[in-house]
């Protein structure tokens, strides 16, 4: 079996193990969340050794040529040394601000110390700690002069825990990527946009429905966002104007099952592109209909919010 060295450690993984699995077993501490190889929380690079392919799918261009990679979905054929991202990967930043938007969503400003390119509604890894990151949507746009992020409280969360209770404005982290596709792309300014989402699936959606409007989008703009109580429908005043302003968008908030509300007011989705961030069972069925409704899977683009594995 393959040896792994990082560090001052070395460990041989057993039959089947992923490389982050074997350096969790062997107490290594290595930052992680999903393992899943989506988020992008546990990347690393490799110093020597083979790469599979597949552990740098979703990668960008650059950090695949360091060598780097995820090491949750990589089961190596050789033996590896690694090292930390390194310099260029991760982007010191401070916290500007943090606000309610909700009893259990708040709106996060972040204050990069260099350029972070993104597009709205792409996501990076937010890292509190060298060992503590998760991944979040980004809501703003490049030219707001600051990063938006919406967190949900979740129950005895690490992170969500730390940003509602202890962070503070000037406090240090770091932020990497940006990863995914859910993003807006000028070219075909007629297209009708499906933006579905439900809780801080609003996150990546909110990115996209502005980054649409400041660009000149002519179609029609749709945004569904569901959750479970009337609570649940944040930034509902900002959208309301949005809709009043720009006679094209459309907000529906739901408290009903998205995909029936969806469906009802749009049966046929052919010629469409559609954006479905949040919940994963959510994200999944709504794929489904969207797809078996007409639109083109290529016209697709999805976020889901997978809960870290720890
Ligand atoms: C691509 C991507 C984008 C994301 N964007 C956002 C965003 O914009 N806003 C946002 O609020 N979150 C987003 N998330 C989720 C986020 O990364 C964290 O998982 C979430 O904030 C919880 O982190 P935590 O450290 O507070 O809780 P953790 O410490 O990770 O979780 C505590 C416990 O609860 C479990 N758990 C956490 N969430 C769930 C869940 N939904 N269902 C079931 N069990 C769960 C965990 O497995 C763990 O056992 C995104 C996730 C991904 C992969």
């Amino acid at each position: 079996m393959p040896t792994v060295s990082f560090g001052n450690h070395i460990c041989q993984l057993q039959d089947g193990e992923t490389v982050l699995d074997g350096l969790l077993r062997h107490g290594i501490p290595v930052a992680h969340a999903c393992k899943a190889g989506s988020c992008g929380s546990c990347m690393l690079r490799a110093i020597s050794g083979g790469i599979p392919e597949s552990a740098q799918a979703g990668l960008k261009d650059s950090w695949r040529a360091q060598g780097c990679f995820l090491p949750c979905v990589c089961h190596p054929i050789s033996d590896l040394t690694l090292a930390e991202p390194g310099v260029g990967a991760r982007v010191d930043a401070r916290i500007a601000s943090v606000r309610l938007l909700s009893a259990d969503v708040i709106r996060v400003h972040l204050a990069p110390e260099r350029e972070f390119e993104y597009r709205p509604g792409q996501y990076l890894t937010l890292f509190a700690s060298p060992t503590l990151a998760r991944s979040y949507s980004i809501a703003s746009l490049p030219s707001d002069g600051f990063m938006e992020l919406h967190v949900r409280r979740t129950r005895n969360g690490l992170m969500s825990g730390w940003l509602f209770g202890e962070a503070r404005p000037r406090d240090a982290v770091q932020l990497q990527g940006p990863l995914g596709d859910c993003f807006y792309t000028c070219g075909n300014e007629d297209q009708p946009l499906l933006l579905a989402g439900t809780g801080t699936g609003l996150a990546p959606l909110y990115g996209v429905l502005r980054d649409a409007l400041s660009s000149g989008h002519r179609g029609p703009i749709m945004l569904f966002h569901g959750a479970l109580g009337p609570e649940g429908l944040y930034l509902g005043d900002e959208l309301r104007s949005l809709s009043s302003r720009y006679p094209n968008f459309t907000y529906t908030p739901t408290t009903d099952p998205i995909d029936r509300v969806v469906a009802a007011q749009v049966p046929k989705t052919t010629g469409y592109r559609a954006f479905l961030c949040g919940d994963p069972a959510v994200v999944q069925l709504l794929k489904r209909k969207i797809f078996l409704a007409g639109a083109a899977m290529r016209e697709i683009h999805s976020d889901s919010f997978l809960p870290a594995i720890l």
